[in-house]
């Protein structure tokens, strides 16, 4: 059985990841940084279906805690041979010259540090260099990566913009190892993030800007994740897939 890594994979996309993955055949480290009941929720529900998972609590900003979310994966599932680098947050609206440095280092520790530290013990488990199987890395970047997210969260886009040129690098630093590195860039998917940035209503305020006029779903972003790591996509490496109605 294939095992993958979810990071923040308790809610949201992350969630729908986990649910789509499991149906593709994989085993699951859901890992979560402190909603452990929704984590619990969705491993139980994986299991129902006959799945395989498992609940991670870990912050992927923390070296320590990224080592031990591999180790006991491998202990619990078997060798990793997927990660998905979705664990991402904003923060509120605001004008980029109120930022405080403590928000700046927040935002940019977890969306751009943690999915480095995640991919980077990724590469020692399954670089062939280093006797691995080779695997999958997909980052989950955003269209603000393109659109900056002016008087928004402009930090946050700048996070996701990190995240594309890694992808991008990684991708041609990995090719030879065995490992292949994707993006997917969601546009506005109805998930809890918004209630982080002060605006739960948000993706209906901005669907109108949205050439399909309309927020899309987690379980389509997840669809795209899914297939990008699947054998389907063996000759993609360094693509971003926008799922963003467009946008
Ligand atoms: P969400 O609903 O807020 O869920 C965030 C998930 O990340 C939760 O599982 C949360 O865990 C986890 N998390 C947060 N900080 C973490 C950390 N330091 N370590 C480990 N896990 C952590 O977010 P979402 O909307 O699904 O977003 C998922 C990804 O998609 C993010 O990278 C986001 O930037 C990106 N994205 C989202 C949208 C959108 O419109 N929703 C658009 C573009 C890109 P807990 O449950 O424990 O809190």
């Amino acid at each position: 059985m294939a095992v993958m890594i979810v990071t923040g994979g308790s809610r949201g996309i992350g969630a729908a990841t986990v649910l789509a993955a499991a149906e593709a055949g994989y085993a699951v480290c859901v890992n979560y940084k402190s909603n452990a009941d929704a984590a619990r929720q969705l491993v139980e529900t994986i299991k129902g279906r006959g799945g395989k998972a498992f609940a991670y609590q870990g912050d992927v900003s923390v070296p320590e805690d990224v080592a031990g979310m591999f180790r006991q994966t491998a202990e619990t599932l078997g060798a990793p041979t997927a990660l998905i680098n979705n664990a991402g947050i904003l923060e509120h609206h605001c004008r980029f010259e109120e930022m405080s440095l403590e928000r700046l280092q927040r935002v940019f520790n977890t969306n751009v540090i943690g999915s480095m530290l995640c991919a980077q013990e990724a590469a020692k488990v399954m670089s062939t260099k280093h006797g691995g199987a080779g695997g999958v890395i997909i980052n989950i970047s955003s269209v603000a990566a393109k659109l900056g997210a002016p008087n928004e969260y402009v930090d946050y886009a700048a996070s996701k913009g990190a995240i594309d040129s890694l992808t991008i690098g990684l991708a041609k630093e990995m090719a030879e190892s065995g490992i292949r590195v994707n993006a997917v860039r969601p546009g506005v998917i109805y998930t809890d993030i918004h209630a982080s940035g002060g605006e739960p209503d948000r993706v209906d305020r901005v669907k109108e800007s949205v050439p399909m006029l309309r927020g899309g779903t987690a379980a389509e972003v997840a669809q795209a994740v899914v297939w990008l790591v699947s054998d389907q996509a063996s000759y993609c490496t360094g693509t971003t897939i926008d799922v963003s109605g467009g946008r």
